[in-house]
């Protein structure tokens, strides 16, 4: 099973992409994580990295490219995978088509969840009083959510286009989100999950 998770900054994406993975063992890669460890250990690509992500821009197409493709490429992606806050622009779209195509597999949906806007802010504020993330200020907050909106959100039509798209309401409960992103996952895929149920085969 190969997915995308998208939406917004604050949505849930890192907490139902955990969930996901353990329940169709697969692999979350999640960019931001992978950057994160990478400025926290000092790498030269934490240090590419760094300015972009303390100021809420996106690290350059070429840098999160290369990181993943070579992610993609490790033994633990074969069965499929999960990635999460990849891609994030029209050129990652184009990039990360290439990499499946060179893998000769395919994706096979694309989850988008969706938060309102004030909500989401009040979320990410919670965040940082316990995580202490560098870019969870007010200001960063804000310029992330429009970078979200200028260059990421355009991906939604783009899949939709394909029909592979699932729109998840991200609001509630967090077990009820969860419910309502496996329900999507089952219409979108004929992949059993750990479980052995078998999903009704993808309208496509
Ligand atoms: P959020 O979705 O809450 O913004 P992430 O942890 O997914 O948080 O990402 C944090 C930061 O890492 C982003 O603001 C950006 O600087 C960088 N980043 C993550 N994924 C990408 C990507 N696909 N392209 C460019 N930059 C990325």
């Amino acid at each position: 099973m190969r997915l995308i998770l998208m939406g917004p900054p604050g949505a849930g994406k890192g907490t139902q992409a955990t969930r996901i993975s353990e329940r169709y063992g697969i692999p979350a890669i999640s960019t931001g994580d992978i950057f994160r460890a990478n400025v926290a250990a000092g790498t030269p690509l934490g240090v590419a990295a760094q300015t972009y992500m303390d100021a809420g821009e996106y690290v350059p197409d070429e840098v999160t490219n290369a990181m993943v493709r070579d992610r993609l490429a490790h033994p633990d992606c074969q069965r499929g995978f999960l990635l999460d806050g990849y891609p994030r622009t029209l050129e990652q779209v184009k990039e990360l088509d290439q990499m499946l195509a060179d893998l000769g597999t395919q994706l096979d949906g694309v989850l988008v969840l969706s938060v309102d806007a004030g909500v989401l802010v009040e979320r990410l504020l919670d965040r940082a009083a316990t995580e202490a993330r560098a870019d969870d200020t007010r200001n960063v907050i804000g310029r992330r959510q429009q970078v979200y909106e200028e260059q990421t959100a355009p991906l939604v039509s783009e899949y939709d286009a394909r029909g592979i798209l699932a729109h998840i309401d991200g609001f509630g409960r967090i077990d009820h989100v969860t419910d309502r992103v496996y329900t999507a996952i089952s219409r979108l895929s004929s992949v059993p999950d750990r479980t052995g149920r078998l999903a009704p085969p993808a309208r496509r």
